[in-house]
C-alpha cells in the first residue's frame, strides 16, 4: 500500500506512521527526519536545508522531491511506503505524482489528519525526540519510564527547536497556507480520506484500520 499522511504538525502523523509501518510491513518515510539526519551529518542537503528548518520554513521543493525520489527507488519501498511530511505544498504532490507515474505506480491513498489548534499546541511543546532513534515521546500524554530516556534504545530526549513557541506560530502560518491545495489535490484524485487528529493515538489508529478494512485495503 502507498500512502500520504496529511495534517499539521502535531497532528499524530509521524506516531501513527510508526505503527502503521509496523502493521502494513512498508516504511515509515519522514523528510522531517531525513532532513535532521542531513543537518546532523552536515551534509550539503543539510548545510542548505538548516535554515529554513530553523526558522520553520519550507525547503525548496527541488531538494525535498530529490530526496524522496530516492528514497523512494530503494528496495524496501517497492511494495509500498508511508510517507508522513511530504508532499507539502501542491507542485510537490504533482513532482510525487510524475515521479510515481515513471514506474506505472500511484498513492493509493491520503489520509489526512484535520486537527485543532489547541490540540496541535500542546502536543509539540510536549513533544520529546529521541536522538537516535527519532521515537516520539510526550512529556504528559506518553511519557518515558526514565524521564529524559528512550524506553527503546536508553539514548537521550531532545526537544526539536522548531517545537518550541515561536517556530510553532511560524510552522503553523506555513502549514495553513498550502494545506487547502494539497488536500484538494488528493480530494480530486478521489483519494483522500479524512480522520480527526485530536483522537488519541489509539482510538485514531483503529479508526484508521477500520477504513483500511472497509475498503478491502487489508
Ligand atoms: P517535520 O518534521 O515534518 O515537521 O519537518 C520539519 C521541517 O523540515 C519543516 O518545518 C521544514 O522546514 C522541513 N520539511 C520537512 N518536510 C518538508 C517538505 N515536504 N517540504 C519542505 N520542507 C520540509
Amino acid at each position: 500500500m502507498r500512502l500520504v499522511l496529511l495534517g499539521p504538525p502535531g497532528a499524530g502523523k509521524g506516531t501513527q506512521a510508526v505503527v502503521l509501518s509496523e502493521k502494513l510491513k512498508i516504511p515509515h518515510i519522514s523528510t522531517g527526519d531525513i532532513l535532521r539526519e542531513a543537518v546532523r551529518a552536515s551534509s550539503d542537503i543539510g548545510k542548505k536545508a538548516k535554515s529554513y528548518m530553523d526558522k520553520g520554513e519550507l525547503v525548496p521543493d527541488n531538494i525535498v522531491t530529490q530526496i524522496v525520489v530516492e528514497r523512494l527507488a530503494k528496495d524496501d519501498a517497492l511494495k509500498g511506503f508511508i510517507l508522513d511530511g511530504y508532499p507539502r505544498t501542491k507542485s510537490q504532490a504533482e513532482s510525487l505524482s510524475s515521479a510515481l507515474g515513471l514506474r506505472g505506480i500511484k498513492i493509493d491513498r491520503a489520509l489526512y489528519l484535520k486537527t485543532s489548534v489547541s490540540t496541535i499546541i500542546a502536543r509539540l511543546s510536549g513533544r520529546r525526540i529521541c536522538s537516535k532513534c527519532n521515537a516520539i515521546y510526550h512529556t504528559k500524554n506518553s511519557p518515558p519510564k526514565k524521564a529524559g530516556v528512550c524506553d527503546k534504545c536508553a539514548s537521550g530526549l531532545y526537544q526539536r527547536d522548531d517545537d518550541k513557541e515561536g517556530p510553532i506560530e511560524k510552522r503553523l502560518e506555513v502549514y495553513n497556507k498550502t494545506e487547502g491545495e494539497v488536500v484538494n489535490f488528493y480530494k480530486d484524485e478521489g483519494i483522500l480520506k479524512e480522520f480527526s487528529g485530536d483522537m488519541d493515538v489509539q482510538e485514531l489508529y483503529r479508526s484508521l484500520i477500520i477504513a483500511f478494512k472497509e475498503e478491502a485495503l487489508l
